[in-house]
């Protein structure tokens, strides 16, 4: 199966439209992707043929509700390789997936524990660590990157110790692309007896993810960074450890026996899922998954990193230009700033030439400060784009220093 650029963005109508004008070069992929039709189609079907509330109903729409619902929860789950269907928690994505995780270990942790995290993680995997750690007295330790975003891997595994309770750290950097060493790392850190959570978010849309060969015990996902709804994401959790995890919210669904004084929590996955859930998303998410799956992905990485080398190699060559991010093993994420230009002005004057970025902190502060920057301008790309819109990137970002000169 060859990759046929133009055959895939006709699948996306959104890819379409004009903005003031301009045909939209949509390179905000990062923060979230645009959805193909068959993905939209899912959802109006399922709202249009089958809409009804899962696992309690007894009529026939809820029973079709259900087996979709549940079917859906067995294709990410199998997407990810993980060895049972039960270890797939719906959640409304990543953000509240790690909240689970931090929940339950701030219950668990004591004075003297630690947690591990890197210098480049999102405020969703971090900010909760943080908290966990005020709130027992465990030390929250940040292991160091070089200034050209790698992680420090020596650093890393020297920062573990027996006192480590948990490791946290990004499969890849939403702010500079870098792809963290998952399966070394997580094999370090078990060897200490941690816990290991892989903050997905980024990780889940470039190629495939398994979570057995990783080894780690979480790994948080978001369906609207590959191609699914917002709304909707997925906290994996091994089944050995999510059996005793502790609940975080209580409800229906969630519940096998209640008395006024007291009640009996059902078993995995509904114990980690309180009240009525996001229904069509998880069945949109799976629609999404399927279409991304039957792509030929070794062409569709060949493309994204075409992709990113034209956008480096343009960047290189543009005076005034740095980039921000440039570790040897990196995914399709062009962080940069210009000289006499702040990131918000570049994002405004490219918005009106119809090209779609990211200006700011990309929720990261602490890595921000810890690089010198204010903030950075992100181009990142997604298996739709073209190596002409990277030209028209770099088009935009002339007329844009230009105007800032
Ligand atoms: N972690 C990373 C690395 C991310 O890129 C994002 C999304 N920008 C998140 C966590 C949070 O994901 P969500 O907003 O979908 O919960």
């Amino acid at each position: 199966m060859s990759f046929d650029v133009a055959a895939l963005r006709a699948q996306f109508p959104i890819l379409s439209r004009q903005v003031d004008g301009n045909p939209l070069v949509y390179l905000d992929n990062a923060a979230t992707t645009q959805k193909p039709q068959a993905v939209i189609d899912a959802l109006v079907d399922y709202y249009s043929t089958t809409n009804s509330n899962v696992h309690r109903g007894a009529h026939q729409l809820s029973d079709e509700a259900t087996r979709r619902f549940e079917k859906a929860r067995e294709t990410i789950a199998r997407f990810i390789n993980a060895s049972a269907r039960e270890e797939l928690i719906w959640t409304s994505g990543t953000t509240e997936a790690i909240n689970i995780v931090g929940n339950g270990i701030r219950q668990q942790l004591n004075a003297g524990d630690e947690i591990l995290v890197t210098e480049m993680e999102h405020h969703a995997d971090l900010v909760s660590w943080q908290q966990a750690c005020k709130a027992s007295g465990a030390t929250l330790k940040v292991a160091p990157i070089f200034d050209n975003g790698a992680l420090d891997v020596d650093a890393f595994k020297a920062l573990l110790s027996e006192n480590t309770r948990l490791v946290a750290m990004p499969h890849i950097s939403n702010a500079l692309g870098t792809i963290n060493p998952v399966k070394e790392l997580t094999a370090a850190a078990k060897a200490k007896g941690a816990l290991v959570l892989i903050d997905g978010a980024q990780g889940i849309a470039h190629g495939m993810v398994d979570v057995q060969d990783i080894g780690c015990d979480f790994y948080a996902f978001s369906g609207h960074k590959v191609f699914g709804p917002t709304g909707i994401g997925a906290l994996w959790g091994k089944k050995s450890v999510l059996e005793d995890w502790p609940v975080w919210q209580t409800g229906g669904e969630m519940i096998s026996r209640v008395t006024y004084q007291d009640a009996v929590w059902g078993e995995l996955p509904n114990r980690l899922e309180a009240g009525t859930p996001n229904i069509a998303g998880a069945i949109g998410f799976a629609a999404a998954i399927g279409w991304f799956s039957q792509l030929d992905l070794d062409a569709v990485k060949t493309h994204e990193a075409s992709l990113i080398q034209s956008a480096t190699e343009q960047a290189d060559a543009f005076e005034g230009l740095t980039i921000v991010g440039s570790a040897p093993n990196k995914t399709g994420i062009l962080s940069f700033i210009m000289q006499s230009a702040h990131p918000a002005d570049i994002g405004f004057i490219l918005d009106r030439q119809g090209i779609a970025i990211r200006t700011g902190d990309h929720c990261a502060q602490p890595l921000m400060k810890r690089l010198g920057v204010p903030g950075t301008a992100r181009a990142s790309f997604s298996i739709y784009n073209t190596l002409e819109e990277v030209d028209q990137l770099f088009k935009g970002l002339k007329k844009a220093q230009m105007m800032l000169a």
